[in-house]
């Protein structure tokens, strides 16, 4: 490690390259953070929604084959748009997604 740091000191090239890893290893960290897994930010913010109003966002997602659906087995992303529930279609179980703005 400390061999490392003395190459990155001393050559701006490998900055770089360093600097290139630690930026890959943080989007890639980013991304599985954000992939099908429910975070815990978005949750927290999901469960401060009122039950009545988390019923009609649930029962109000589109889906390509049913129209208006329920969404079942979801997930709760937090996105900067806000929550973003991913699940399946309840009725032809095609992977549906509801904004929760
Ligand atoms: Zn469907």
């Amino acid at each position: 490690m400390e061999l490392l740091i003395e190459a990155v000191k001393s050559s701006p090239e490998a900055r770089e390259h360093v600097t290139e890893i630690l930026l890959e290893e943080k989007a890639r960290k980013e991304y599985a953070r954000l992939s099908g897994v429910t975070s815990l930010e978005g949750m927290k913010r999901w469960r401060e929604v009122q039950p009545d109003v988390q019923e009609r966002f649930l029962s109000n997602v589109f889906c390509g084959n049913c129209g208006v659906v329920r969404i079942k087995d979801y997930t709760v992303q937090l996105m900067p748009y806000g929550i973003v529930l991913e699940g399946v279609c309840s009725t032809c179980s095609r992977k549906v997604a509801r904004v929760v703005e």
